[in-house]
Order: structure tokens, then C-alpha cells, then sequence
């Protein structure tokens, strides 16, 4: 960890991240050069216990902000601050971190789950659900049991577990990444779509175990296609609207 992306300016031990005046303007470079505007002067706080969910229409720049606050796409505007417990009162900058740090981030801070899980060839279910608990240290047989603790809970078929999930269903595959991505019970967790492709009985297990992560003071920004699992996890919402630039392009 270097000290470099250190900041203290917030004065808010409950505040996990703070996003100010966020924007993104992606440049097609292999098509002419044509530039993008998807997310333009976004602000945004999230306290221990809050879920926020994102909501406006396909192309409103939702899963550009979450890459965004993940360090995945630099935002091209605006600072990202994250609080880190380990650094006491110190809060870190995502814009600008160096590759370690962010890498630091993601290990220890803030989680990110997706629509789909990056299989790994030959690793099993069960490995993969328990790598983010291994990798900080976490004893492996602790790990594997608080993995099959959560596989069952989200009716992921034991006989499945010791099977590497490339060959899973879509429903299957994005069960056994919700699992890797809660596992670790990260403090920031963003999570775009994890339940577009499951049914209403596992979309609600999914919704509980979110609304948990929420309740031991998890700080969350989601993206969720249906109302219903907005409904139960959400404890605000923001609104994103597609640029205007964007909408102008459209005549
Ligand atoms: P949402 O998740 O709200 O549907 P996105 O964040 O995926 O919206 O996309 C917002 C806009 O940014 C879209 O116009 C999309 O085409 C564009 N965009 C997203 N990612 C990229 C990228 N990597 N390169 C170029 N344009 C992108
Ligand atoms: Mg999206």
C-alpha cells in the first residue's frame, strides 16, 4: 500500500464512499476518433447500511458509473474516495490510484459482482466461491465451509460444487459468482444486474442476502433490472439520465 492516493478530507467515519461531479466520455479511437459522453456530473455518498440503486434507461451511463467507482474505467471528471477501516480516519482516492492500490481496494474494501461470472478453467466451484477469503488469509477449510454455507443457500446443486461451472446454466453460473462476490462480505459492495437471469424464488434469496450485507453495515451501489428486488433492497435511489449530447444525437 503506498501513500500515495491517501486523503483525509472527509470527516465521516460512516461515509464508505463518496463520488463527486463524476464523468465519462469514452473515445472510439478505431472509429474516426468519436467521442462518447455516457455519464456526465455525478455525485453521489454512501453511508455503512445504505443500498443505492441506480435507476434510468439502458444507456444512462448506470454500469459506466459502477466501473467507474470499481477503478475499472477512469472517470474522466470528478474524484472517487473510498474509506479504508485499516487506514483509520483515511479515506483513498480510486481516480488516480496506482494499479497496486487499486488492486488493494478490490481485495479488501470493495466488492464488485457482474451479470456474469469469468470462469476459470479446471477450478471448482467450491475453490472459486472460497478464493477471495483465501487469498486475505482466511484458513481454507474455513473458507470452503463458509462457501458451501452460501452455494446451498442459493440452491447451487452439491453435486455440482467440485465441477468447474463453464458447463452450468446461465442461472447456475451467476448463483456461484453472487456467492464469490458476497463471500468475503466486502464493506463497499457495487453490483450491477447480479440476478437478471434467475428466477423469482432464487431472485429473492439473492434480494435477502443483500438486504443482510446491507444490515452488518455493508455500503452498496446496485444496479437491479426489477422493481420487485429494487423494492427490497434499496434505501435510496439516483436517478441517471443519458447525457443530453446523447439524446441529441438521436434526430
Ligand atoms: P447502462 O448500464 O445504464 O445501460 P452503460 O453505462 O452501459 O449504460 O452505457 C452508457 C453509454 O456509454 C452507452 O452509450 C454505451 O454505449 C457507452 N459505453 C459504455 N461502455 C463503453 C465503452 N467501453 N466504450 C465505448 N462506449 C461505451
Ligand atoms: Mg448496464
Amino acid at each position: 500500500m503506498t501513500t500515495s492516493i491517501e486523503t483525509s478530507f472527509i470527516d465521516n467515519s460512516a461515509l464508505m464512499l463518496r463520488a463527486v461531479n463524476i464523468g465519462k466520455t469514452f473515445t472510439l479511437h478505431g472509429q474516426g476518433g468519436v467521442q462518447i459522453e455516457a455519464l456526465t456530473g455525478v455525485s453521489l455518498d454512501v453511508e455503512r447500511g445504505e443500498c443505492v440503486v441506480l435507476v434510468g434507461p439502458s444507456g444512462a451511463g448506470k454500469s459506466t458509473l459502477l466501473r467507474c467507482l470499481y477503478g475499472n474505467y477512469l472517470a474522466s471528471t470528478g474524484t472517487i474516495a473510498i474509506r479504508d477501516d485499516a487506514q483509520e480516519t483515511k479515506h483513498l482516492r480510486i481516480t488516480g490510484a496506482e494499479p497496486r492500490d487499486v488492486l488493494y481496494l478490490r481485495r479488501g474494501v470493495v466488492g464488485y459482482v457482474s451479470q456474469f461470472l469469468h470462469v476459470i478453467p479446471r477450478v471448482s466451484t467450491l475453490d472459486l466461491v472460497a478464493e477471495p477469503l483465501v487469498s486475505r488469509g482466511v484458513d481454507a477449510g474455513d473458507a470452503h465451509a463458509r462457501a458451501r454455507a452460501l452455494l446451498a443457500r442459493l440452491n447451487v446443486p452439491e453435486r455440482l460444487w467440485a465441477l468447474a461451472p463453464a458447463t452450468f446454466s446461465g442461472g447456475e453460473q451467476q448463483r456461484v459468482n453472487i456467492a464469490r462476490g458476497l463471500i468475503a462480505e466486502h464493506p463497499v459492495l457495487l453490483l450491477d444486474e447480479p440476478t437478471a437471469s434467475l428466477d423469482a424464488e432464487n431472485r429473492d434469496i439473492v434480494a435477502r442476502l443483500i438486504v443482510e450485507a446491507r444490515e452488518r453495515g455493508a455500503a452498496i451501489v446496485g444496479i437491479f433490472h426489477d422493481e420487485d428486488t429494487r423494492a427490497k433492497v434499496a434505501t435510496r435511489r439516483l436517478e441517471l439520465r443519458p447525457p443530453l449530447r446523447h439524446a441529441a444525437a438521436l434526430h
